[in-house]
């Protein structure tokens, strides 16, 4: 939901790339002035590559701006997951212009063409990748603030932009000093790296696109918080869905003891929600309850059984068993890792062995996933 803070980020971002825009639009005239002056392919990838950067930050602004629009019927999680789309669009772009440069430079290879360097471009172009460094940092330090993968994302481009102009200006170094060209086997290099950067990019963004384990610092940091609320016997099942960035929207199961009235149970999920919120910035819209025998004898059953089930390894936590009094009914919840190679098989197996140790008992058992740490 937008609120103070994410108004604040987006005018951040927004003035940001602006920067961005207005300095690698610079470059780009430069730049394609003096490569085609000079005759030389790489100085002009250069500056294709510069004016896509501003390209990039275009669309980081259209993005952000889309993103803060408020939530609504149709969309009442907002629209923070635009960012992941645009993210992938400037992604892709990376990918079009290092699969041109790679085109190019082959060509080259083929049918070279004689540059000719004036001293004037080469400072041009050694002024530019002191630019270009600049902007990077710069970029990478706002993106990483402000919590923005398109900034970090144009950041990390610029940088390996400067290496680009770099090289470019080296191989204009051994042309002029040794008569040898180098700039169309350069310009293979560079595209290499051009599209290994925007594979790294389109990479991260899919990931948040199609939902990825949270970050476990996190998740345990909140567990931790919830953990030491008053009350509270167990924290587990922490779900948190990514609906951009900075909107986290989760649920959560704690355990409380089995005589502990509704009200006050009323009052601990609403505590929990606040400093879940407070603290961590996460939206928990439920809170679910696991009851806790309070009774020594089902305590001491409990670690039993718990150990009991510990006896297999892909077993990675025990939680929310409760025996309903009287009744010789257990309730259970096991995790079973992903890395088990059948996981219902498995619990099958784990239920048949507490049935045969304890025949008394009836077990309801469920499998929970390892969905965060
Ligand atoms: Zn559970």
């Amino acid at each position: 939901m937008p609120n103070a803070d994410n108004i604040n980020r987006s005018r951040q971002i927004v003035k940001v790339s602006t920067i961005g825009i207005i300095t690698n639009a610079l470059l780009a005239a430069f730049k394609a002035t003096i490569g085609i002056l000079s005759n030389s392919i790489a100085i002009v990838l250069d500056a294709v590559n510069n004016l896509s950067d501003a390209l990039s930050s275009v669309i980081t602004i259209v993005g952000t701006k889309l993103a803060g629009k408020a939530p609504n019927r149709e969309h009442p999680y907002g629209y923070g997951r635009v960012e992941y789309l645009t993210t992938v669009v400037i992604a892709v772009m990376v990918l079009t212009a290092g699969a041109t440069s790679l085109k190019e430079s082959i060509a080259q290879i083929i049918q070279p063409e004689t540059p000719d360097y004036s001293p004037l471009s080469l400072i041009i172009v050694g002024v530019a990748v002191v630019v270009k460094i600049l902007l990077g940092t710069y970029f990478k330090k706002r993106g990483k603030t402000l919590d923005s993968a398109a900034l970090v994302a144009s950041g990390q481009d610029a940088l390996m932009d400067s290496i680009i102009s770099i090289s470019t200006l080296v191989a204009a170094l051994v042309f002029v000093f040794f008569g040898l060209s180098l700039e169309a086997w350069l310009g293979v290099i560079i595209s290499i790296f051009i599209l290994r950067a925007g594979y790294e990019i389109i990479k991260d963004a899919t990931a948040k696109l199609l939902g990825e384990r949270a970050d476990g610092e996190l998740t345990k940091a909140i567990k931790s918080t919830i953990k030491e609320i008053d009350g509270v016997l167990g924290a587990y099942d922490l779900i948190l869905n990514d609906y951009g960035p900075q909107r986290l929207w989760g649920s959560i199961h704690i355990e409380v003891a089995d005589n502990m009235p509704a009200t006050q149970i009323d009052a601990l999920s609403r505590q929990i929600q606040e400093l879940a919120y407070k603290k961590h910035q996460v939206i928990l819209h439920t809170v679910g309850i696991y009851s806790q025998n309070t009774d020594k004898t089902s305590v001491s059953l409990k670690n039993e059984i718990y150990q009991f089930i510990k006896k297999h390894q892909e077993v990675l936590e025990i939680h929310g068993f409760y025996i309903k009094p009287d009744a010789n009914d257990i309730t259970l919840d096991i995790i079973i890792g992903f890395g088990s190679k059948n996981r219902q098989e498995l619990l099958n197996t784990i239920s048949s062995e507490l049935m045969a140790k304890y025949p008394d008992y009836h077990f309801n058992i469920t499998l929970d996933s390892d969905i965060s740490d």
